[in-house]
């Protein structure tokens, strides 16, 4: 017989619920007390954000963000998953546990992205994060490695260390050739994954890389991540024993982002998939020192600047030629480039 598993949000009313003595006597503390509590944001609907209370039990108190914040943040999202707050309790609420925030700390790490639009502000999709997955997949749909370079780019802005997971490799009639399609990232000392959810094949090294840090799942629609979520919370459940005789339905689906806890301190943040990506914080000058590839080259370009794009003696644009430097690799520089002005995307 299948086993049937609670999905998320289930899970989540059901910690909410479950006030154990430790967290009645916390609020007891905060009621006699009224002070800042500090937590983490677990989600952002609208003006609700659920912040998780750094405990065993991780309580989580329902906040809304009103009236004066003190925010270091300019330009930017106010809160966003990740994000480290403090809160204020909202004592007249007796049947939840609410909260106002007042106040975000500073974003360690962070994964952005330029607003879409005409405005330039700063959209930043997770706070305070070791790792963000590129996931794609081999096939249906195919991934697109501009699309990589430019996610990538995004990763350094804001420190987060990148890997890039390409899923559905049961579908690609040769792994080998992907594998040697992405060679040029494991230059870059960038980790690859292929994996496919379906036949649960290249799942443990991925889950081992990702173990006890909080990481980002990011990319387009209908790539699995959900499968691969799902996968990675149904292993865990099944090994702390949370099934549920309730539902046999998948453990969530994904509109907006929101931060889940797996085995261990394993922490990992699902987003809704993206159909474009417009680079935060990005002029078209300092776009060549984020493509490393390049790095070794530039220094001997006879123009400084040099845009390596129709200067004469460009070392880069030599490298390209004799084969050194990947034309794919410049082809997308040359296509970030041309796009940076122009909320045009890949
Ligand atoms: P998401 O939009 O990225 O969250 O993608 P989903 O998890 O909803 O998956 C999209 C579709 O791809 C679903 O029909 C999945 O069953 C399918 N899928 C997920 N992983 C794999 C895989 O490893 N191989 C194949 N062939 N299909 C997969
Ligand atoms: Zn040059």
């Amino acid at each position: 017989m299948s086993k049937k598993y609670l999905n998320f949000d289930e899970l989540q009313k059901r910690e909410k619920l479950k006030l154990s003595t430790k967290s009645k006597l916390i609020r007891k503390t905060i009621n006699n007390n009224p002070q800042y509590i500090r937590g983490r944001a677990i989600s952002v609907i609208g003006k609700t954000v659920q912040v998780e209370l750094d405990t065993n039990d991780k309580i989580v108190y329902e906040c809304i963000v009103s009236g004066r914040i003190n925010s270091p943040h300019i330009r930017a999202n106010i809160v966003c998953v990740g994000d480290y707050v403090k809160f204020l309790v909202d004592e007249a609420n007796e049947h939840i546990l609410s909260g106002r925030i007042i106040e975000i700390e500073e974003r360690i790490r962070k994964f952005s992205r330029k607003l879409p639009g005409k405005n330039y502000s700063e959209h930043v999709i997770a706070a305070n994060i070791d790792y963000v997955v590129f996931f794609l997949s081999a096939f249906d749909p195919a991934y697109n490695k501009k699309l990589i370079d430019r996610l990538l780019i995004g990763a350094e802005i804001g420190l987060v260390k990148p890997i890039i997971c390409i899923n559905k490799i049961d579908l690609a009639s040769s792994t080998k050739e992907i594998a040697k399609d992405l060679e040029v990232y494991d230059k870059l000392n960038i980790p690859t994954f292929l994996i496919s959810v379906n036949q649960n094949k290249g799942i443990k090294p991925l889950k081992k890389m990702i173990q006890d840090k909080t990481t980002l799942i990011f990319g387009p629609s209908g790539v699995g991540k959900s499968s691969f979520i799902n996968l990675i919370l149904k292993n865990d459940l099944q090994k702390v024993s949370e099934v549920s005789e309730k539902t046999g339905k998948g453990l969530h689906t994904t509109s907006f982002v929101k931060l889940i806890h797996c085995e261990k301190n394993t922490t990992i943040i699902d987003s809704p998939g993206i159909r474009e990506f417009g680079l935060w914080d990005m002029d078209k000058l300092n776009l060549c020192f984020h493509f490393h590839d390049f790095d070794k080259y530039y220094p001997e370009c006879k123009f400084k600047p040099c845009t390596h794009i129709h200067e004469p003696n460009c070392a880069v644009i030599n490298a390209v030629e004799n084969g050194e430097i990947d034309l794919e690799r410049y082809q997308s520089y040359i296509n970030i480039y041309e796009t940076i002005d122009d909320d045009i995307y890949f």
